[in-house]
């Protein structure tokens, strides 16, 4: 049970801070029933598949179909999906940086223009070129193409979004990296804490001085790095941050 009185001194600091970071992961989408990757639901998606096939640059390589036709399932699962009470209260920050490790556009379907999110992790709703010829294009969740090529260049089309052993986008890194190193405050939401370079974002704002509260049903290794954690659901915990 959470304390209410808590929820209403964090939320007062959320909300008169000038320089808000929103740093979301996998648990912020749970509620829209889209599975995460590492607990939290009753099917993480990493309990069941292997990342190395399914999110690898060698995984596409030695079996490309399957990696297509498993991100299509996700893209169908996501087209089914809508944004939770966490996502519309968080579309009410209008100068807050917002960053996620997400790859679903659930926070822009709450009207969030898609240039105030950062994707550290790219977007499932775009494919792109998998020689980074610099062609990408918006996706049909519902209807998502199978097995092409890019037609700017021939090389392999492929998911819009950030596999192990891959590079952050490079300019999103740095607008999220900046906004964290001048941050009063920043929110963590549903993560593990466990994928880097992108954890590393709260040690950046915590030792930059932000107030840095965590909210996520378990603990994780974040809570050591929070100034204070909520434990408990996104769609529940956020919208009383912004009640009043
Ligand atoms: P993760 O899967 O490693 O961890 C999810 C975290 O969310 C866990 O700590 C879990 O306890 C917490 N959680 C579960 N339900 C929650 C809820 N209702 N409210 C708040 N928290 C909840 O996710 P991560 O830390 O974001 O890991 C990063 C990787 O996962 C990224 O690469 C990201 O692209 C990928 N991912 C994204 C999506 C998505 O776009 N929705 C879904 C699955 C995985
Ligand atoms: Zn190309």
């Amino acid at each position: 049970m959470v304390d209410d009185r808590l929820l209403i001194d964090l939320g007062d600091r959320i909300k008169s801070s000038e320089r808000l970071v929103v740093f979301s992961g996998a648990g912020l989408s749970a509620q829209s029933g889209i599975p995460t990757f590492r607990g939290g639901c009753d099917h993480p998606l990493w309990s069941e598949y292997d990342p190395m096939k399914l999110a690898s640059p060698e995984g596409f390589a030695s079996d490309p179909d399957l990696v297509i036709k498993w991100y299509n399932w996700r893209r169908q699962q996501l087209a089914e999906a809508a944004p939770n009470a966490a996502h519309h209260a968080l579309a009410s920050l209008m100068n807050a940086t917002l960053v996620t490790q997400n790859v679903d556009d659930l926070q822009e379907r709450t009207g969030t223009h898609e240039d105030h999110v950062l994707h550290l992790h790219g977007s499932i709703a775009h494919d792109r070129c998998h020689d980074q010829c610099g062609w990408s294009e918006r996706v049909d969740l519902a209807e998502p193409p199978g097995m092409r090529q890019c037609p700017a260049c021939g090389a392999a089309a492929r998911p819009g979004v950030v596999w192990f052993g891959e590079s952050l986008p490079h300019e999103t890194w740095e607008q999220a990296a900046h906004a964290c190193a001048h941050a009063d405050c920043m929110l963590v939401i549903g993560t593990s804490g466990v994928v880097q370079p992108a954890a590393s974002l709260v040690e950046l704002a915590g030792s930059a001085g932000a107030f840095v509260v965590n909210i996520n049903p378990e603990p994780t290794p974040l809570d050591d790095l929070a100034d204070a954690s909520v434990h408990g659901g996104a769609a529940e915990v956020i919208p009383q941050f912004f009640a009043s």
